[in-house]
């Protein structure tokens, strides 16, 4: 069993971290709100005062934070991770982030002679506490190797996508072909009620059809043919629309920077916010069915 230090204890991390303890690690956390350290300490791990004493503490040191400049400010200058951890540490961090970022705090931890992985997830909070999230690693082969174990008592698909970045890349991409594909669902669903068409006969016909996809017959944004479905319970989350926005604003910005031709994912970036715009920000990402489904597009 290793010693892990952890950093960033939110929504998606406190369960992760409490699924390392209960695989046998011995965790020690930190994050910026003291609480959530401390519930970590009551749950058999240990709470640390600081970034850098939770970096040090590890032969793994895993981070799970909200976004680039955090992933930045966390892992770089004299009281950073890169800094503070142990000679022969590994580096794995799980947040999602630009691919930018990710390449050059990989490098720079390289420079310091250290192994990181970007290992961002898909599965959600309920992934998370359930340890069945699927993990899209980017860094050595070697360093993956090391990392697996670690990752196999927080998931249930750990896959090595490549290099430093090709987790943030695999991730982006999914979800910007996830919003686009969800988007395209709604939009079938709410002409063919103008038809008169009920969603329930269109489920039949196109769960078995050549548009069948996840976002139909995983995750229906109509209520009704799949019961678990955040459609059925006033789409509460599940997956926001908030984080959906930002995967999006990732894509398009890797895809400015690559010059890819990305129109659908641009068009459904631009309706992700506006859909936030209204206030929408918490509700599931699948409630842009209601968004699209008004003539004047207000909630
Ligand atoms: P969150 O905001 O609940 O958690 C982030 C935590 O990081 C917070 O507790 C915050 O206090 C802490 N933090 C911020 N700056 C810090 C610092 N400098 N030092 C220490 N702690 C710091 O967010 P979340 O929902 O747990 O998401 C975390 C990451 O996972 C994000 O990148 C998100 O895009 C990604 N993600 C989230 C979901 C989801 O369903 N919530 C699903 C897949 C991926």
């Amino acid at each position: 069993m290793a010693t892990i230090g952890f950093i960033g204890l939110g929504n998606m991390g406190a369960p992760m971290a409490a699924n390392l303890v209960k695989a046998g690690h011995q965790v020690t956390g930190f994050d910026v709100v003291a609480s959530a350290a401390r519930t970590l300490a009551e749950n058999s791990g240990h709470a640390a005062a600081s970034a850098p004493e939770a970096a040090s503490a590890g032969e793994v040191v895993v981070t799970m934070l909200p976004a680039g400049p955090q992933v930045r400010a966390v892992y770089l200058g004299p009281d950073g991770v890169i800094a503070r951890a142990r000679k022969d540490a590994l580096l794995i961090d799980c947040s999602t982030i630009d691919v930018e970022t990710a390449r050059s705090v990989a490098a720079a931890a390289a420079d310091a002679g250290l192994h990181m992985l970007d290992a961002p997830v898909s599965g959600g909070v309920i992934g998370a506490e359930a340890a069945t999230l699927t993990f899209m690693v980017g860094g050595e082969v070697g360093a993956f190797a090391r990392g697996e174990p670690i990752l196999k008592a927080m998931g249930r698909n750990i896959i090595h996508a490549g290099p430093s970045g090709a987790g943030q890349t695999a991730k982006i991409c999914n979800n910007m072909m996830l919003a686009v594909s969800m988007i395209g669902v709604c939009e079938g669903f709410a002409l063919a009620e103008k038809l008169g068409l009920s969603s329930k006969t269109l489920f039949d016909i196109c769960s078995t059809s050549t548009s069948q996809c996840w976002a139909m017959t995983g995750y229906c944004p109509v209520p009704g043919p799949v019961p678990a479905a955040p459609s059925n319970r006033g789409y509460a989350a599940g997956f926001t629309a908030a984080n959906m926005l930002k995967d999006l604003r990732l894509a398009q910005q890797a895809a400015g920077a690559t010059a890819a031709a990305t129109p659908l994912g641009a068009a459904a970036a631009n309706l992700y916010q506006l859909f936030v715009d209204t206030g929408a920000g918490g509700l599931d990402f699948s409630g842009i069915m209601e968004f699209l489904h008004r003539p004047d597009n207000s909630r």
